[in-house]
């Protein structure tokens, strides 16, 4: 990026106040990553820039370039996600989600994949969608991105079509290759799974409303920040 004036669209996903009163925010841009932005003395005094600086904030950041740093000059929220930040249980996962996106993106590297799939899972938990589905559509859709996803379709040791499924760490295999007496994923919750990977969010919003799930998020929602963690290594 070129010395200036820039405009970007982004959200904030971290933000802190130094003891010298500047507001500093991590915001995943698009076309940029994540980058980090400095609002010098934003915190003193007369307050600048309200709310629009909390997480979760998505927007437009009118923003002036140094050679080494990043300076916020102007904030347009386009989306508060009000429904989210008035509701513990939904700002606590947002949170975590915002939390896995400082950890595992690399700062200034674009990565609008995966910026579109923030957006939609944000869109799901403000619209009543239960936390932990969503949470599984927005880490499979994330991993699958990067190419670290299970196969939820196929065996991962014998290739057949799954019916039933058993994991076997963080991959899942058929009832022939996995006899041991793991928790098995039921016919109807492995489709349930890839359902709800593959809707479109206005879909999945009518599917949830017709749907009981039966499935354990927590567990499989475990397994996939866990191969994001060995990503690391
Ligand atoms: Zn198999």
């Amino acid at each position: 990026m070129r010395q200036g004036y820039c405009k970007l669209t982004g959200v904030v996903l971290r933000r802190y106040e130094t003891n010298e009163g500047d507001i500093r925010l991590y915001v995943f841009f698009r076309d940029c990553g994540p980058l980090w932005v400095v609002a010098p003395g934003a915190a003193r005094g007369r307050r600048r820039f309200g709310g629009a600086t909390e997480p979760l904030i998505w927007g437009y950041f009118g923003c002036y370039r140094s050679p080494n740093q990043l300076y916020l000059r102007e904030v347009e929220v386009k989306e508060d996600h009000w429904g989210i930040r008035t509701k513990p249980n939904k700002l606590e996962r947002a949170m975590i989600w915002a939390r896995l996106l400082v950890k595992y993106l690399l700062p200034a590297h674009p990565c609008n994949d995966v910026l579109v799939i923030f957006y939609d899972s944000l869109y799901l938990l403000e619209r009543d969608v239960e936390e932990g589905l969503v949470e599984w559509r927005f880490l499979y859709r994330w991993t699958k991105r990067w190419g670290l996803a299970p196969d939820i379709s196929r065996c991962a040791s014998c290739g057949k079509k799954l019916v039933k499924a058993c994991w076997d760490e963080d991959v899942l295999l058929c009832e022939r290759c996995h006899p041991k007496n793991g928790e098995a994923i039921s016919c109807e919750i492995l489709r349930e799974l890839i359902t709800v990977v593959m809707l479109s969010r206005k879909n999945l919003v009518e599917w949830t409303q017709k749907k009981k799930s039966k499935a354990n998020y927590a567990l499989y929602n475990e397994k996939l920040k866990n191969i994001l963690e060995r990503s690391l290594t």
